[in-house]
């Protein structure tokens, strides 16, 4: 990899300040290193956080709301009974990402700041890559593993982030903290598009950080569901998350979230709509599912991931009203 500077922060404060142009951060580097090996990414300087006392930890109550800090490691998400029983959707997300060895490694911060997994882009052709005829590399080669929705533009690969969804369907938000002090979007909000290979895919400023995520209040039922090559270390294909309120058995409001089907995370408005006034049934799950379907253009060899996408959000919708129709 290209030789660079190491700054070894102790403060949020002093990190931030580190953080000049050309400065990447690194919390459990399982990400990072890799794409530094493969001189995908080359920082002058590497501003390490795991160090960073008060970037870690997880307070408050699902009465209230939950606090988890960026530099908080995965295996920290599993230790907690709180998250595992009232936001079940997180907990088996969490608990399906990596190995032992990455859980106990990779941080919220970084799970939800990797890149893509696009093997073009991990070869050094970018995120929108180009042969130089000038066509997409991705949409005229192997395409497998790559977006079925927003692909009429040129963003074409998958999202990579697992925890993305379900903190997406819960409605939780994130603190940035920057040269010009903290904000707070909704997590959705920390992704956009590039519109050039070397456009960046988040929308924090230059020098910030995520420092936290909070979870509101614990409401109604919440889960998570994934479909994977094998039950290995893998990244699932397509994963989704529902977080539902109900008034009685009936749907009052839904918030679904999708994995591996669009270059941000997806939420599906679709099966939110389809879902909301009716109980959760396999029957009307699967009405929902085909409604997050409709729209889906997928590309030449990624056709199967729409079939996947309505088992995967039935499924997703039945997991948390506790029915696993499939085990019967
Ligand atoms: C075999 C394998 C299987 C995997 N399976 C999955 C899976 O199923 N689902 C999944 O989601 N992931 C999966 N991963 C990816 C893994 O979860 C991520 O690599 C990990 O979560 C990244 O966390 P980290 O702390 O190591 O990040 P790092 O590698 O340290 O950083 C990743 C990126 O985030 C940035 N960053 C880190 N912390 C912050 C912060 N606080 N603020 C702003 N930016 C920050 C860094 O600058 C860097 O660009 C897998 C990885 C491997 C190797």
């Amino acid at each position: 990899m290209k030789a660079f500077e190491y700054v070894g922060a102790t403060s949020v404060d002093q990190a931030v300040k580190a953080l000049t142009p050309g400065s990447s951060a690194m919390a459990g580097g399982t990400d990072l290193m890799n794409r530094m090996k493969d001189y995908v990414t080359s920082p002058d300087r590497v501003v390490y956080l795991n160090d960073v006392k008060e970037l870690a930890g997880i307070s408050g109550d699902p009465t209230s709301g939950v606090t988890i800090l960026a530099g908080t490691r995965l295996a920290d998400i599993l230790a907690s009974e709180s998250i595992k029983k009232s936001y079940s959707a997180l907990w088996q997300t969490t608990s399906d990402v990596g190995t032992p060895q990455i859980r106990n490694m990779a941080s919220v911060g970084g799970n939800l700041m990797q890149h893509p997994r696009c093997w073009y882009y991990r070869s050094g052709f970018g995120l929108l890559p180009k042969s130089a005829d000038g066509k997409h590399m991705l949409r005229e080669g192997d395409n497998r593993y790559a977006s079925i929705f927003m692909t009429d533009g040129d963003a074409l690969y998958a999202h990579p982030s697992s925890l993305a969804i379900p903190l997406i369907a819960l409605g939780a938000k994130a603190t940035l903290i920057g040269p010009e002090g903290e904000r707070t979007i909704d997590v959705a909000d920390l992704y956009k598009i590039p519109v050039s290979n070397t456009d960046t895919l988040f929308t924090a400023k230059p020098g910030e950080i995520l420092k936290s995520i909070s979870l509101p209040a614990s409401t109604g039922k919440n889960g998570s569901f994934e479909a994977r090559h094998k039950q290995a270390h893998d990244w699932p294909l397509v994963m989704a998350s529902a977080s539902l309120t109900f008034t009685g058995d009936t749907v009052s409001d839904a918030r679904v979230a999708v994995y591996g089907v669009a270059p941000l995370p997806w939420r599906s408005k679709a099966a939110e709509e389809a879902i909301k006034g009716k109980p959760v049934t396999v029957e009307t799950a699967r009405a929902a599912a085909a409604a997050a379907a409709e729209g889906a253009k997928p590309l030449t060899m990624n056709a199967y991931k729409v079939a996947m996408l309505k088992t995967v959000i039935t499924r997703t919708l039945c997991v948390t009203v506790g029915n696993r129709y499939w085990e019967a």
